[in-house]
């Protein structure tokens, strides 16, 4: 395999942060599900959560920048204590907040008043739905999930998310259930759209494909099947250099739980946290946005699974 480095024909300092326009903050591992392809090794035994404080360190940050968009994920970002006072603080900072919601986290115990809460706050709705069919979503998030989400979704549509004319947005994401690139974006969309429609009365604004990272509980899936090697060389095979521009860490930082600072969650999860000249870890404790601007990136052979094909990020396919 080349180095992505090399296959970028980019320097470091070449390829580096723009502007940022995105804070995304990863709250914690903590997880009601345990899907097979996540990155974030998430589940109900994780106990790992981002304390108040650097809640605060977080909305102290924010204020003290022009970032217009707030993103937020875990785990399920729900479950953690301090997500409403999150949410709220932020929309008085008057940001933009997303949610990364996996739609099941509604019918967890006292947190069915979520949909009323998020459309108070005009939340912005970003939630897995990794297919249309019941057989591919119980595969890989389990048994049930696929009924659960799609009555989490009739209740969101009833509540206003996801109309025409309503400005409460949802947004759906699609990741293969196998060792392969997804589909165009575009027809997939229109046909979630059409069947999701047709079967369950549901109605949404986008659908955002993004490819299956090949790494922690991803890449273990993988290589227990023998499949490892085949998808990461499909991944280099597709490199798409029109992508390479677009890729979300050139406008995004990533705080991690802890209050480190990533390029994005992957290398989060990674452990390749944003360092200062001397390679300590940027903290969101005592962080500055210029200390962010024009810093180099840290790339490595994980980038094909957001270059490859159309491309990947948190919005979906990039190109
Ligand atoms: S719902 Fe999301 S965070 Fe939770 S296990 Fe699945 S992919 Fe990971
Ligand atoms: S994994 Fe993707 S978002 Fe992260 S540094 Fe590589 S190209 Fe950027």
């Amino acid at each position: 395999m080349q180095a992505f480095a090399e296959k970028i024909h980019l320097t470091s300092s070449e390829f580096a942060r723009r502007a940022v326009d995105v804070l995304q903050m990863n709250m914690g591992r903590y997880c009601n599900l345990a899907c097979i392809h996540c990155h974030v090794e998430s589940g109900p035994t994780r106990t790992e959560m981002m304390s108040r404080e650097t809640v605060d360190d977080v909305l102290r940050f924010l204020a003290s920048t022009g970032i217009p968009t707030l993103d937020i994920t875990g785990g399920a970002p729900e479950l953690h204590p301090d997500f409403d006072y999150l949410v709220a603080a932020a929309q008085r900072l008057k940001r933009h907040v997303m949610d990364r919601c996996n739609l099941t986290v509604i019918f967890e115990p006292g947190k069915d008043y979520l949909p009323e809460f998020f459309k108070q706050h005009e939340v912005e709705l970003v939630c897995s739905l990794p297919c249309y069919s019941q057989e591919n979503v119980d595969q890989q998030r389990g048994k049930g999930t696929f009924d659960l989400s799609v009555r989490a979704l009739q209740r969101l549509n009833e509540i206003g998310y996801g109309q025409a004319d309503s400005k409460l947005i949802l947004n759906l994401v699609y990741n293969p259930v196998g060792p392969h690139l997804p589909p165009p974006q575009g027809p997939l969309e229109q046909d979630y759209k059409r069947i999701l429609r047709q079967q369950f009365g549901i109605v949404f604004n986008q659908l955002f494909c993004l490819t299956n990272m090949p790494i922690t509980r991803y890449a273990t899936h993988l290589k227990l099947r023998g499949e490892y090697d085949r998808y990461v060389q499909l991944l280099e095979a597709n490199f798409n250099p029109a992508t390479v521009d677009q890729v979300m860490c050139r406008n995004l930082i990533s705080v991690g739980w802890s209050g480190k600072i990533y390029d994005c969650d992957f290398n989060q999860m990674l452990d390749l946290p944003i360092t200062d000249d001397e390679g300590n870890a940027l903290s969101i404790s005592t962080l500055s946005n210029h200390q962010l601007l024009n810093r180099s990136i840290a790339i490595g052979n994980h980038c094909y699974a957001c270059t490859a094909g159309a491309g990947s990020s948190c919005g979906g396919a990039l190109v």
